[in-house]
């Protein structure tokens, strides 16, 4: 028999989905990973619940990764989110389908289903090795550091599964970049995404409302209108909701060199029963007083309200009618890539072929985050890692065939 060699650099979910496929086969595939443990960004992605995919009809659920939609299709429709539920269970991780259709592991954590998998991986023939960082080509092959040195690894083919660029302290660092982008691979700067942003807020504001949840509320950018929650931070907003507009507000930033997001803080009231209500109060009362009785707001909410509003429009009831209803909040400037759950741009379809196979680097495939897509929380960050991962793997496959 003909036994390949397939090198994996990067043992989150898309080197582990792609290990997972090639194992099948009677390729010696080994996974590489930087870090001291694998997939540490999938592990964190535990401690909020581990939101593996989404039970959306399948037909929307494609369309969540903007333009790269038509690109990620294949891989996404050989590994539906009914077969990732299904893989979780094989491996012992029972699913269930939250209010807001997202899937999580009935344990709410990801280290049962991560061990489950890495035992799996093993049991199948694959030689995990940690504490190997990847740090660059050599003649034939790739060169990493370990902690017995610099070592070289030759191989029949490679997968380099790295990660995009967000919370570079769990291991993807995109250190890669440069290195890639010498031999000819094509790569889009990467963003944050599903990120917070930073806001002017006074000193009194950020020292009283940091932490505080704005909850039902709904939020108007140019991705639309949406109804959820998010948070007031010391430097800015972030949350459930700022992540669902944060593409559109970063690229209007970046576009326009402003962008706001715009608040309905009493989404069940339309603005001329707010307008009527609101006129009805004592003129002397307080703002507060006014809010309260007035428009049933108080805590937070009347606080953006003061905040943001000059003192002519809030003695002004049809205009503070108004703005309850679409409070712009400026933003000044994304919160740094570090920070944020995900990231856009990496590395360019043109430079891949329909295999993930780059053109420039033959016998060399890409899979994950580190992909030029992007798409909001809910699931389909983890879809798109392990679709792209097994993707990756069959495009191996066919490569060593060839
Ligand atoms: C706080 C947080 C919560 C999240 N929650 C969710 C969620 O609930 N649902 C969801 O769908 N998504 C979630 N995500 C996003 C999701 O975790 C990522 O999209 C996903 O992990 C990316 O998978 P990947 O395999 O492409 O890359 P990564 O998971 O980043 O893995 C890349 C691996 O490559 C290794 N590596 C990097 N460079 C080198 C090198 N030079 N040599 C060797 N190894 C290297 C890294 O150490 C790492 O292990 C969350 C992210 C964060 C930060």
């Amino acid at each position: 028999m003909n036994q390949k060699r397939v090198a994996i650099i990067g043992g989150g979910p898309a080197g582990l989905a792609a290990a997972e496929l090639l194992s099948l086969s009677s390729h010696l595939v080994t996974v590489y990973d930087a870090m001291p443990t694998f997939a540490r960004k999938f592990l964190l992605a535990g401690k909020s619940g581990l939101n593996i995919t989404h039970s959306e009809d399948y037909i929307s659920f494609v369309t969540r990764f903007g333009p790269a939609s038509a690109r990620l299709r294949p891989a996404l429709d050989a590994f539906t989110p009914d077969d990732i539920r299904h893989w979780a269970a094989e491996l012992g991780t029972e699913t269930f389908i939250g209010s807001s259709g997202r899937v999580f592991p009935k344990v709410m954590k990801a280290s049962p289903l991560l061990r489950a998998w890495l035992r799996r991986l093993e049991t199948q023939g694959v030689t995990l090795r940690t504490r190997h960082r990847w740090v660059g080509f050599a003649e034939e092959g790739f060169v990493f550091e370990t902690p017995e040195g610099r070592s070289l690894v030759h191989c029949d083919a490679a997968l380099l599964a790295l990660g995009g660029a967000s919370w570079p302290r769990l291991g993807s660092d995109a250190r890669w970049l440069p290195w890639l982008a010498e031999k000819g691979v094509e790569i889009d700067a990467f963003r944050p995404a599903n990120c917070g942003f930073v806001v002017g807020w006074s000193e009194s504001f950020r020292e009283r409302f940091a932490g505080e949840p704005v909850k039902s509320v709904a939020a108007t950018s140019e991705a639309g209108t949406f109804p959820g929650e998010f948070v007031i931070t010391a430097s800015g907003i972030e949350g459930s909701l700022v992540y669902a507009h944060a593409a559109s507000l970063r690229d209007r930033l970046q576009s326009r060199g402003s962008a706001a997001l715009t608040l309905d803080l009493a989404p069940g009231r339309t603005a001329e029963r707010l307008a009527r209500d609101l006129a009805r109060q004592d003129a002397k009362s307080s703002f507060s007083n006014r809010l309260r009785k007035g428009a049933g707001l108080d805590g937070v909410k009347t606080a953006l309200l003061r905040e943001l509003l000059s003192e002519r429009d809030r003695a002004d009831p049809g205009r503070l009618a108004s703005v309850i209803k679409a409070l712009p909040v400026p933003v000044l400037q994304t919160r740094p890539i570090g920070e944020a759950i995900s990231s856009a741009g990496g590395i360019r379809w043109s430079s891949i072929d329909d295999g993930f196979m780059l053109k420039a680097l033959p016998g060399t495939f890409v899979a994950g985050e580190m992909l030029d897509w992007e798409a909001p929380t809910g699931g389909y960050l983890l879809t798109a890692c392990l679709a792209t991962g097994r993707a990756a793997a069959r495009g191996i496959e066919d490569w060593l065939l060839r």
